[in-house]
């Protein structure tokens, strides 16, 4: 749906930040259930009518690309799970943008042919761990060894991986140098990525592990010489270094405790249709609504992007926030 009146001009919110990369998620439910994002209790889905259908993803995501969106990212919940997602990623691929996805991989296996069709070449797959038995307790399932071989068939196929590898105090961190140690032989970029705080995914300031704390670990391990800085790139969110002579490399992705704001150019998409113009916004605007009644969208998405605030959604007192005072939705309806 382009509508005709558009100025076409860029997404830019009051604080001059170009808005050009939309996170389209497809679903609230998943095949997996990681602590750290999936409440123990699950999440109370709603009636089907209040989630996007495939032609509504597609109608949505036309109007953002003209408005400048050059990036579309398909997550979730697990994307590959929505009904018609074959659709939606070759319907998305005939528009000039670069489309990727965030997968946990279970099932990618069966969607090669249709990721290769679409162009898409870089896919995140989310794994925290390198031992089976602690994959399967931290996401409750038992798919460690199909996420694996997924990963090397996706690998095999030329799809360039990024592994998201979510870091809690206690759990994975002493595997830190492990996940580095695969980046040595494989073209692979490991990125460790802050735990934040969601609702029901009972965070902690004391289960984070820091920026400075991994590269401490990573001094121990490799040395002082053995690792460089390179190049992060335009609106990072990652700082990325490598080994030197390593094919892959790794980043750290620290949200908390150094955020990436100055530079956010990232506008989210709920499953159920809603603009959250920040990760951390507590107001939401409801885009499928206004589809359905066939209003303006281009002003509607506008006037939320223009009332993002400059830093993780205003939330100003962070530094005070505990898992009792945390207001957002679960990270599972919100889509990383
Ligand atoms: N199911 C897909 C997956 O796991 O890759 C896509 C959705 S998942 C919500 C997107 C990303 O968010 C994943 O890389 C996941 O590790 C990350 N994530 C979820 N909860 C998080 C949390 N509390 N802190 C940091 N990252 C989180
Ligand atoms: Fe599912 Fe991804 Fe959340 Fe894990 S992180 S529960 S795979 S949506
Ligand atoms: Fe952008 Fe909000 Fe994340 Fe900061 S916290 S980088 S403003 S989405």
């Amino acid at each position: 749906m382009i509508d005709e009146k558009s100025n076409n001009q860029p997404i830019i919110d009051k604080y001059g930040r170009k808005h050009n990369y939309l996170r389209i998620s497809l679903t609230e439910r998943c095949n997996l259930r990681c602590s750290y994002c999936m409440p123990e209790n699950g999440v109370i889905l709603k009636e089907k009518s209040k989630y996007m259908t495939s032609e509504e993803v597609i109608d949505i995501a036309k109007v953002f690309v003209n408005l400048g969106v050059t990036k579309i990212r398909l997550t979730g919940g697990e994307p590959l799970i929505k009904k018609n997602v074959d659709k939606i990623i070759i319907e998305l691929s005939k528009l000039p943008i670069e489309l990727s996805i965030t997968t946990n991989a279970v099932n990618i296996n069966q969607f090669i042919p249709i990721l290769k069709k679409a162009k898409v070449k870089s896919i995140n797959v989310s794994l925290d761990s390198l031992k089976e038995e602690r994959f399967n307790k931290i996401s409750k399932r038992n798919y460690f060894q199909r996420v694996v071989s997924n990963i090397k068939l996706l690998i095999k196929n030329n799809f360039n991986i990024k592994v998201n590898v979510v870091l809690i105090k206690g759990i994975n961190d002493d595997e830190i140098c492990d996940f580095i140690n695969w980046t040595i032989q494989t073209k692979i970029n490991i990125r460790f990525i802050e735990f934040m705080p969601f609702d029901g995914n009972n965070w902690g300031w004391n289960k984070k592990i820091s920026y400075n704390e991994i590269l401490r670990k990573v001094e121990k391990n490799y040395g002082s010489e053995g690792y460089i800085k390179i190049n992060d790139n335009t609106n990072y969110t990652s700082r990325n270094f490598k080994l030197k002579g390593s094919k892959g490399s790794f980043g750290i992705i620290s949200t908390i405790t150094n955020p990436f704001c100055d530079s956010c150019n990232r506008i989210r998409l709920t499953a159920d249709g809603k603009i959250k113009n920040c990760l951390f916004s507590q107001n939401e605007t409801n885009l499928l609504s206004a589809l359905r009644q066939k209003r303006d969208l281009e002003e509607i998405i506008r006037k939320s992007i223009d009332s993002k605030h400059y830093e993780r959604g205003g939330n100003i007192s962070f530094e005070k926030l505990t898992e009792k005072t945390i207001k957002n939705r679960p990270m599972i309806t919100i889509g990383g």
